[in-house]
């Protein structure tokens, strides 16, 4: 998709810390990390948002999610914690309309969220 900045990312078509890619994920570090671990998974598919997956994309949605976990283990988050977020249209805060699964961990999160 065309000035999606994370379809750019994607497609190394513009920098980032990529940390993990596969057929249908990849996931990066957040440019402004909320916490001391703050990572995006997303899929190579454009969604724009969690509105707009159907049932077609269950396969996509599982991996975004196995692949959560996977970086959360790989950081050694899963004993303490860590919070999986997706923020859905303007009163959630979404800012990039390319869906991502937020990952965060390092630090204790309140509920609930602000
Ligand atoms: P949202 O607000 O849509 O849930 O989350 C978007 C996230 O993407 C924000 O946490 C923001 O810091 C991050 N972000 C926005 N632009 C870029 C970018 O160009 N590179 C990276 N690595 N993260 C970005
Ligand atoms: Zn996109």
């Amino acid at each position: 998709m065309d000035n999606c900045i994370f379809c750019k990312i994607i497609d190394h078509k513009q920098p980032a810390k990529i940390v993990y890619e596969d057929e249908q994920v990849v996931a990066i570090e957040d440019i402004r990390p909320q916490s001391p671990v703050h990572l995006l998974a997303m899929p190579r598919k454009h969604l724009p948002s969690l509105n707009d997956a159907e049932g077609s994309d269950a396969t996509i949605l599982g991996r975004l999610f196995t692949v959560a976990a996977h970086l959360a283990r790989e950081r050694q988050l899963e004993s303490r914690g860590y919070r999986t977020v997706i923020n859905n249209g303007p009163w959630a805060g979404q800012t990039v309309d390319h869906l991502h699964v937020h990952v965060l961990g390092g630090r204790v999160f309140h509920w609930p969220p602000g």
